[in-house]
């Protein structure tokens, strides 16, 4: 079941369950105030009967005169003639008794109704619903009333409810009509709002139906609102846009890592084709093998670095963070770099504290450091000088490494930390040739990522022809546990 027919019978179901408790509440209610109006018709019209009787002492035998049929025929009670000016509205009924229920006047209403002979006995106003003899259904109200020293006597008046019945009725023929064509607009109403509402929700799903993985290009620039659905299509748009760039940047990755593999193996090739070519002299094997073994030495780094960034991109790089002295590490790194500065007669100065705590993972900042002294200390012209200063400033740790080397040319800045990206390929392949690096331009995005990965970063400042200065910044309370 789609969610456009869920949504209109969910909608129809409870407008219908609020309809039936509406409809059956305007039924009691009316009923229930006719009946009151009734009641108090009823109550009105008793006192109006009790008010208008009139009592006078009647001394003598008024029974003989009764069966003699002469003289005074005035109904009593007690040693009271009644009397009673009453003239009842149109469809009121009623009739006057005394306690035991002998009538007194009664203008026969009543005769042959089915009235319970208890209501006047009992002694107490009370109302209840009875029958003429002619079928009419009467609400009936009994109120006794006393005339001092002469007796207790009963009124009974009714009122035929048939008016209220026939509302009812119509009430409830009204409503058995009226409901389901409620309704039935109502879901009629609700279905258009739903297929409005999700219209645009089957664009995006016929439009996204059509993006493969080979045309992230396209867009589903719908035009729509800025809702709900407009802001989905919208973070679609934007994810597809984030989804292409990472599906660039992984065959960019692709194409230039094979690109700078297929260097150092078609040197490889090269040198033992040379070699194989006519027979050599052992010097001249010893030669050959010694430059395969420097390509190799390439190739392995490469090939390292390159699966190091690909954990980098599966985030597989399982953080060891330990307490640790920064200064010490640093004192560590440069020490074992020494060799390669003596071997260029560069000095190498490391300016830090005694000590200087902070969580990190060491093995990884290590290698994020000897990446920058590496490159200050590759760049950099014999008898120049590469400074590594540590410090903290602002609660972090800052570390920069110096040199006056060649500088960096300021349209090169910005695109330093890419992969692959180099200022000039020749001198980098030439000089990491010597050092047995890659030189493939991977090893500042390696540095970029490790101080990332520990909630830090690298700037980075360079004059042409004065020098450069990449500084690392770290946080001392060491990276949020990731
Ligand atoms: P590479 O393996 O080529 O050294 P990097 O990512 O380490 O790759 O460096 C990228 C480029 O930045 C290098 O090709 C180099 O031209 C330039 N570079 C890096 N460090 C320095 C530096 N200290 N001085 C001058 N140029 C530098």
């Amino acid at each position: 079941m789609n969610i456009r027919l869920r949504l209109t019978l969910w909608y129809t179901a409870i407008l219908c369950l609020i309809l039936a408790i509406f409809s059956t509440a305007v039924y009691i209610g009316l009923t229930r105030n006719l009946f009151v109006i009734l009641d108090t018709h009823l109550q009105r019209e008793v006192s109006e009967i009790i008010g208008n009787l009139k009592f006078e002492h009647v001394a003598g035998e008024y029974e003989e005169d009764d069966e003699k049929g002469g003289g005074n025929n005035k109904p009593r009670l007690g040693q009271a003639g009644i009397e009673l000016s009453y003239t009842p509205e149109e469809g009121v009924f009623w009739r006057l008794m005394d306690e035991t229920g002998r009538p007194l006047i009664d203008p026969g209403y009543f005769d042959g109704a089915s009235i319970d002979p208890a209501a006047v006995t009992a002694g107490q106003t009370r109302f209840e619903y009875a029958t003429l003899a002619n079928d009419t259904p009467i609400k009936l109200y009994t109120a006794p009333f006393v005339i001092e020293q002469q007796g207790k006597g009963v009124v009974q008046v009714a009122e035929s409810y048939h008016h209220i019945q026939e509302v009812q009725r119509q009430l409830l023929l009204l409503l058995a009509l009226g409901l389901p064509f409620i309704l039935l607009a109502a879901g009629l109403g609700g279905w258009f709002l739903a297929s409005n509402a999700l219209n645009p929700i089957d664009r995006i799903t016929r439009e996204a139906r059509q993006i493969s993985a080979d045309d992230l290009h396209r867009r589903l620039n719908l035009k729509l609102p800025n809702d709900e659905v407009g802001r989905l299509a919208a973070t679609f748009d934007q994810m597809l846009a984030r989804l292409e760039d990472a599906f660039q940047r992984q065959k960019r990755f692709i194409a230039d890592a094979s690109h700078e593999m297929r260097t150092p193996l078609t040197i490889l090739k090269g040198d033992v084709e040379v070699a194989l070519n006519r027979p050599r002299s052992a010097d001249e094997y010893r030669e050959t093998l010694e430059m395969i073994n420097e390509t190799t030495d390439r190739l392995t780094a490469l090939v390292e670095e390159l699966f190091l960034l690909a954990r980098a991109d599966n985030q597989q790089f399982p953080l060891q963070v330990k307490q640790l002295d920064l200064a010490g590490l640093l004192r560590q790194d440069v020490n074992n770099l020494l060799p390669q500065a003596l071997e260029k007669k560069i000095t190498l100065i490391l300016n830090a504290p005694n000590e200087l705590p902070i969580k990190a993972d060491s093995a990884k900042l290590s290698r994020l450091f000897i990446n920058l002294v590496d490159n200050a200390l590759k760049y950099s012209n014999p008898g120049a000088a590469v400074t590594v200063t540590a410090g903290i400033v602002n609660d972090q740790a800052q570390v920069a490494v110096i040199d006056t080397g060649p500088g960096i040319g300021p349209e090169h800045l910005a695109h330093l930390f890419e992969r692959f990206y180099r200022v000039d390929k020749a001198r980098s392949h030439q000089i990491a040739d010597a050092d047995g690096s890659s030189g493939a331009g991977l090893g500042l995005s390696i540095a970029a990522w490790l101080a990332k990965i520990h909630n830090g970063r690298i700037e980075v400042e360079s004059q042409v022809g004065q020098g450069t200065t990449f500084t690392v910044w770290l946080p001392l309370s060491g990276p949020d546990q990731l």
